[in-house]
């Protein structure tokens, strides 16, 4: 598969250049030059097949033949031993993403990314050095996933005293190939240091130097591996149990799904809680492949650029909010741009549709459902449930809406993005304590070894 420039459709370069380069030299995002499509075969079992293979399918075509069948074989099985249970919570059903290490969807992402760069470089001898900055769960996710990989360093610069003490533990615990920075400013200015150091010459004669931000490639296609296993298994009428990580309070069993669960034969609409639009982008393309997938929902906290434009065709960028689901709060998300690339706006329209939701509704959805129903929802999971209820209200899904396309009647998964223990100190205080799931329990015996450094690029390039 070629790959181009989303301002250039001129120069195609390969899946290891799109991945080990991350963003294309004008400054667009890297797209493949076609969206697959699933084997006939290969559609029709999405319902029955093991994750892990759902995983080579939807990689292969992306990649192949720079990463040849076997390797990818063994890359998916070393990257997914864990899955992403559908259960059956209240009247709909939840697509729960945090079963991996780091308990949140990106784990997907990074430790796919983290096993085909160590590939893609083998026999190279000059170093490759990871700068990543995060303002909590990528670096988690990146540092997780390249932890004790061969030929590569990670480097990431997090804002010192605004991560959660878990987050700190997950990006600064692990030591070896791991290092941290707690950067004395904002995440802006963990940012702004990773860009200088990327471009500065003298840093790049002595290393290979890539960043694992949410725009590279070889983290957006295997995000696409969920969408497909959950809409294959909805629509051949499935659920799963209860995962060890699934966090439902004692004595509330599993339910059965009301009106929103499923039904052989009927495809599922599925809710993203979304801020750079990553994780919506590869459900597109997931449901461009041939996953069955009726249309999505794209939930936001008060950072509404694509809502908003989903309604009047104008894309407007903004400045962050800052909410109680901050892993979202982006005004410009960077992905759009890549959505942009596929679809027009009227297109989109047809696929998507856009609802924002308030802090004080997150923090009533967290409430009610746990009230209701036993479940621990995080801050991001719960803007996602809260956007469906909105439609509901509105008439616009549920019984009796008459509504043709996404909305209407039918299957809806909510997308569960984090784990509700990663977000304690938000969640507990309106429900009950929070089951921590045993690899966070883990983590929280890992001692924090950073070193801080201010928010200038001088004292970057120095540590480096
Ligand atoms: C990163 C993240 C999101 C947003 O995902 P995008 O792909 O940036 O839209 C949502 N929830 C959680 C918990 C996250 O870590």
């Amino acid at each position: 598969m070629r790959y181009f420039s989303t301002r250039n459709k001129g120069q195609g370069v390969s899946f290891a250049a799109a991945a080990l380069t991350g963003l294309a030299p004008d400054g667009g995002l890297f797209v493949p030059e076609e969206i697959p499509s699933y084997s006939g075969g290969v559609k029709n079992s999405l319902g029955n097949m093991d994750f892990c293979d759902i995983a080579f399918e939807t990689i292969r075509p992306y990649v192949n033949p720079e990463i040849p069948d076997s390797v990818l074989e063994e890359i998916v099985h070393s990257a997914y031993p864990f899955s992403a249970p559908l259960v059956a919570v209240g009247d709909r059903l939840v697509l729960e993403l945090f079963h991996g290490p780091t308990a949140a969807f990106k784990d997907f992402g990074a430790r796919f990314m983290a096993r085909a760069f160590s590939y893609l470089r083998r026999g190279e001898d000059k170093p490759l050095k990871i700068l990543v900055a995060t303002s909590g769960d990528t670096g988690g996710a990146v540092a997780d996933g390249f932890y004790g990989v061969e030929g590569i360093s990670v480097t990431v610069l997090y804002p010192r005293g605004r991560v959660s003490p878990l987050q700190e533990r997950q990006i600064a615990g692990l030591g070896g190939n791991i290092s941290a920075l707690a950067v004395e400013g904002s995440f802006d200015d963990c940012q702004r240091l990773v860009k200088a150091a990327l471009g500065d010459e003298s840093l790049r004669k002595r290393l290979t130097l890539s960043s694992a931000n949410s725009i590279n490639v070889s983290r957006l296609i295997p995000q696409a591996v969920y969408y497909a296993a959950a809409a294959g298994k909805a629509f051949a009428g499935k659920t799963d149990p209860d995962g060890a990580a699934t966090p439902r309070a004692a004595g509330n069993g599993e339910f059965a799904a009301g009106d929103f669960g499923v039904r052989a034969g009927q495809a599922v609409t599925l809710v993203v809680p979304s801020g750079n639009f990553g994780n919506l982008t590869a459900g597109l393309y997931a449901m461009k492949m041939g996953a069955p997938v009726r249309g999505f929902i794209a939930a936001t906290n008060a950072n509404k650029t694509v809502p908003d434009y989903l309604e009047s065709g104008n894309y407007e960028a903004r400045l962050s909010q800052a909410t109680i689901s901050n892993a979202m709060d982006v005004g410009a998300p960077s992905n759009f741009e890549r959505m942009a690339a596929h679809f027009s706006w009227d297109e989109m329209k047809r696929i998507i549709r856009g609802v924002s939701v308030s802090d004080a509704e997150t923090r009533e959805t967290i409430a009610g459902v746990y009230r209701e129903s036993g479940y621990f929802l995080d801050p991001h999971s719960a803007v996602g449930w809260k956007a469906a209820d909105k439609l509901f209200a509105q008439g616009l899904i549920g019984k009796g809406s008459g509504v043709q396309g996404p909305w209407g009647h039918g299957p809806l998964a909510i997308l569960s993005t984090a784990h509700p223990a990663k977000f304690a100190e938000t969640v507990e205080p309106i429900t009950a304590a929070v089951p921590v799931p045993p690899s966070l329990a883990k983590t929280m015996e890992r001692k924090v070894e950073s070193r801080t450094i201010p928010a200038d690029v001088s004292a970057l390039l120095e540590v480096l």
